[in-house]
């Protein structure tokens, strides 16, 4: 399990590192939100760990923006601020749960436990055009209910051109969602991907236009 850690006293921060690894968990420390955001940005965590006074602002803010980039990372808020106000305002702010500093570590080692256990919330980041439905946490397409079985290069297109519905994808970016570095892209690999993905997108009633020049777009058809 890799968390991130977000807290701006050393002491602490050194403190619940050691606890923590000692439970064979890897930890990423970062002291601002904005660290945090950088951080979020290039791994992968399994859950976040965040204080609320940060130089740079309230550790609440932080969460909408964690939400946008992954729909069911778990997120514990670690606070000086206590009232049950200060909980209901970091619950309501969509935090997972909410300890009070000073806790002990095994209480927040139980709290991570149970986080963790919790199913991802079904449906809380899908998106919706026509009769598709793609949930982007189970990285699934379906028309109607039904699921649409996606060879892997089809469905990493799909992913980006359902990320940015209705508006115009770069070629340039959906190469790079599609092949790894490796890959030798012939010249025309990708469009036939595109019209393989248009014949079975048909039926949703979902449409891929090809923008001249500049890349394509998914839109409901008209
Ligand atoms: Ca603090």
């Amino acid at each position: 399990m890799r968390i991130l850690l977000v807290e701006d006293e050393f002491d602490m921060a050194a403190a619940l590192t050691t606890a923590l690894i000692r439970h064979d968990i890897v930890v990423d420390h970062a002291p601002t939100l904005e660290i945090a955001q950088e951080a979020t940005r290039s791994a992968l965590y399994d859950a976040v760990l965040l204080d609320r006074k940060l130089p740079d602002g309230d550790g609440l803010s932080l969460i909408p923006i964690l939400r946008r980039e992954r729909a069911g990372l778990p997120v514990i808020v670690l606070s000086a601020l206590g009232s049950p106000e200060h909980r209901v305002a970091g619950l309501d702010n969509g935090a997972d749960d909410y300890l009070a500093k000073p806790f002990s570590t095994d209480e927040l080692l139980a709290r991570l436990r149970a986080v963790m256990r919790r199913p991802p919330q079904i449906g809380e980041n899908a998106v919706n055009v026509a009769r598709l439905r793609f949930d982007l946490n189970e990285r699934q397409a379906e028309v109607e209910g039904e699921p649409l079985d996606l060879p892997r290069r089809e469905l990493l297109a799909l992913e980006i051109l359902v990320r940015r519905a209705g508006r115009t994808v770069p070629r340039s970016a959906l190469e790079e969602a599609v092949y790894g570095y490796d890959d030798e892209i012939a010249s025309n690999s990708l469009d036939a991907h595109i019209s393989r993905l248009r014949r079975k997108l048909s039926r949703a009633g979902v449409e891929i236009h090809a923008i001249r020049g500049l890349g394509y777009l998914l839109r409901a058809a008209a």
